[in-house]
């Protein structure tokens, strides 16, 4: 086996009952873990890996070497034991129980771009959007500009359909690869991606492991241009440096919206800067909900529960989320 830590990473965690089950449980779970490559952490603080920096702990946080380490991993592991991924954490709501079994965040050994003659790039899931932005820009390809504006990996790009400044991933993607909980590889052309608004139809149990995308072939001068341009937006309307999620809830399609998008009714409703605890609604981009340093992650869905109440109130329209909330409630189990 590569690194095998038992031990606690991250911040001590206060001593209750969901660290006694913790205690009780993760011994032997570890002990059902197949060999890998790779990096196991058991009792892992995933408030770390995500942009919100709230939420619990995972049972086990595993970082495979290699798509191969990955599938043998997948393949030996108890069909019992629950398997979740995660990417760059910039979409993701962890709660503050935490997330039971095992926890896959792709790292080094999936950080590769390899870019051939005809425009075709192909990169490792845990590359991130910006990189392969500038990796296609330097080879003089267009059409990846608007990745510049997404703070994600290439994995969760795909999965969430990833899209701004009038681009989308669906509008570049070419194919994924990936592996399901049995460690069989996978492979989606376009139409099995089934893209939707910020969505995709993966298998809810497949991991991708890598996404080709074209470009098509376009000045380097004209392409930098752009994305500074997309950058200078971004920082001018957005968040970007707080501890966030990005944008919270879709953009209705419902009639009763009128066109408008999330923000306006958010406006509209009144809930700009609106408080929970740690947890507000940003006063500079209402559809951002932001840890102003001491939110838990109740406060945070709390907050956003409130904030789809009064939208519907106001304005009669349903708010559905767009930011990820996955784990358990509480710090219980
Ligand atoms: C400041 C800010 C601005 C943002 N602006 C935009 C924007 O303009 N447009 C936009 O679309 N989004 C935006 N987002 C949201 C987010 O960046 C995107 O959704 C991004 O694509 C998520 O990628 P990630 O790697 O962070 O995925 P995560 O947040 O880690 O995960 C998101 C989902 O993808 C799944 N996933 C992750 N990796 C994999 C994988 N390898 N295989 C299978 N499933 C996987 C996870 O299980 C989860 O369901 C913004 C976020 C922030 C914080």
């Amino acid at each position: 086996m590569g690194e095998r830590l038992a031990g606690r990473n991250g911040q001590p965690r206060a001593n209750g009952r969901r660290g006694m089950m913790a205690r009780r449980a993760i011994p032997s779970l570890l002990d059902r873990l197949p060999s890998v490559r790779g990096r196991v952490r058991a009792d892992f603080n995933l408030a770390q890996l995500v942009w919100f920096r709230v939420g619990g702990r995972a049972d086990i946080l595993f970082e495979p070497a290699n798509a191969q380490d990955l599938a043998a991993f997948l393949a030996g592991l108890p069909d019992d034991i629950a398997v979740t991924v995660i990417g760059a954490g910039s979409n993701l709501l962890i709660r503050d129980g935490g997330i039971r079994g095992v926890v896959v965040q792709l790292g080094a050994g999936f950080s590769d771009i390899q870019i051939d003659g005809d425009g075709l790039i192909d990169a490792g899931a845990a590359v991130m959007d910006v990189k392969l932005a500038s990796a296609a820009r330097d080879a003089g390809l267009t059409g990846l500009e608007f990745l510049r504006g997404i703070p994600g990996a290439m994995g969760g790009a795909a999965r969430m359909n990833a899209g701004a400044f009038g681009g989308e991933l669906k509008d570049i993607f070419v194919s994924a690869q990936g592996v399901d909980r049995q460690g069989r590889a996978r492979e989606f052309t376009h139409a099995q991606a089934g893209f939707g608004y910020r969505s995709s139809a993966f298998p809810a149990e497949v991991i991708l492991t890598r996404v080709s995308v074209r470009g098509r072939p376009g000045d380097r001068n004209t392409i930098s241009a752009r994305m500074a341009e997309i950058a200078a937006e971004r920082s001018a309307n957005q968040p970007v440096g707080a501890r966030t999620g990005g944008s919270t809830f879709a953009n209705p399609v419902d009639s009763k919206a009128t066109g408008r998008k999330a923000w306006e009714l958010i406006d509209a409703a009144g809930c700009r800067g609106l408080r929970l605890g740690g947890a507000m609604v940003s006063e500079k981009h209402c559809n951002f909900l932001i840890n102003d340093g001491d939110a838990t992650a109740a406060d945070l869905e709390q907050l956003g529960e409130q904030v789809r109440a009064r939208v519907l109130e106001v304005c009669g329209v349903v708010l559905n989320w767009e930011i990820q909330r996955i784990g358990t409630p509480g710090g219980g189990t």
